[in-house]
């Protein structure tokens, strides 16, 4: 235990039998035996080496912002993700580490009056966590803007362009290769200055009209294909044809299920597709109410929900 606590230090600070709540969005998640908070790129990819040679289980987070973890914790090296540099290079371009916030890219693109990041004002976590899920927000993504990921891989690390990196809709080879994302280059292109100011306060208050207040993981499923939808396509909303997607919140308030409360974790009122912890959610409220959400949703509408966040058990 001494002999590994000693390793981990070199790679970055470490912290031991430390509660992983306070480092999720969440705020659910019982102690982990060790958390290394890693700054420099080059250590990132050696710690996992050092790991998988060792034997020792390890897991990855970043800004927490995509992660329900278990109550009793995580028996194994947390590796949390904070390196930081982020830089504009020639060409409309964009490169940042894996631990760079996306709120940092997204600042850096408007101050270059660059566009094509505005959808992802307001999208919290890390560069690393959003090329994961491909995040995006306002039917533009992470894939559409990305020029190349440098991940590690079985004690590699080389570049992958867009194509190599399998994105598909909130997700990429890296949710099953066990690749670790060590950073990415944006392309971007110029733009004008008061367009993408207008974009981004304009999504701004679409994000945070209808966002709860308490701890969460953003949408705990993920929205359906429209072919999903079995019944005549004249009872959906015209925006859902227009944007080809059924979003979950509102299959899961068609359910009446919005306010739905098990122990300390509910249904969002604001929000059908937010599951909130309001009073010391365990993991176990929060699974609960995303298995009646499935069952509700299933029967009512033949659609199976499929979850965004990231669960670990
Ligand atoms: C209020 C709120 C609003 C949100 N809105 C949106 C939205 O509009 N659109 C959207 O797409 N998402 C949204 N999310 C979800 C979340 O912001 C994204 O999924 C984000 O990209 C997760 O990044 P993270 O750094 O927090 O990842 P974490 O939660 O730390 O990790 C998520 C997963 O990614 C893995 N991971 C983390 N870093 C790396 C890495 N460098 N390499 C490989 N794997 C890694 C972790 O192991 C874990 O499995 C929202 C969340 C909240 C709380």
């Amino acid at each position: 235990m001494n002999g590994l606590y000693n390793e981990l230090k070199n790679f970055g600070q470490v912290k031991t039998n430390i509660l992983l709540a306070k480092f999720t969005t969440f705020k659910i998640g019982g102690p982990a035996k060790f958390l290394v908070e890693v700054t420099e790129s080059e250590k990132l990819g050696k710690l996992l080496t050092y790991l998988t040679s060792a034997g020792e289980d390890y897991f990855v987070l970043a800004g927490g912002s995509n992660l329900l973890l278990p109550d009793a914790g995580l028996d194994k090296v947390v590796v949390q993700v904070k390196t930081n540099k982020i830089e504009l290079l020639p060409d409309n371009q964009i490169f940042a580490d894996a631990g760079v916030q996306m709120a940092a890219v997204v600042g850096l693109a408007l101050k270059n009056n660059l566009t094509g990041m505005e959808w992802g004002i307001g999208v919290p976590g890390s560069v690393g966590g959003a090329v994961r899920g491909n995040a995006g927000a306002m039917g533009q993504d992470t894939w559409h803007v990305l020029k190349l990921v440098r991940a590690w891989q079985n004690n590699e690390t080389r570049d992958w362009t867009p194509d190599e990196c399998g994105f598909t809709y909130r997700s990429s080879a890296f949710k099953t290769n066990e690749a670790l994302v060590l950073s990415a280059i944006y392309q971007l292109q110029l733009g004008d200055r008061a367009q993408i100011t207008t974009a981004m306060q304009t999504y701004l208050k679409q994000r945070t009209g209808r966002y709860p207040s308490f701890p969460s993981a953003g949408s705990f499923f993920k929205n359906n294909d429209l072919d999903k939808w079995q019944k005549d396509l004249k009872e959906l909303p015209p925006l859902f044809i227009e944007r080809k997607k059924i979003p979950t919140g509102w299959l899961i308030e068609q359910c009446g299920l919005a306010g739905y409360t098990v122990g300390g974790a509910k249904i969002s009122d604001e929000h059908g597709n937010f599951l909130i912890n309001f009073d010391n959610a365990t993991q176990t409220d929060v699974l609960t109410i995303m298995e009646k959400a499935q069952t509700e949703v299933y029967n009512k509408f033949g659609i199976n929900l499929e979850p965004e966040v990231e669960i670990v058990s």
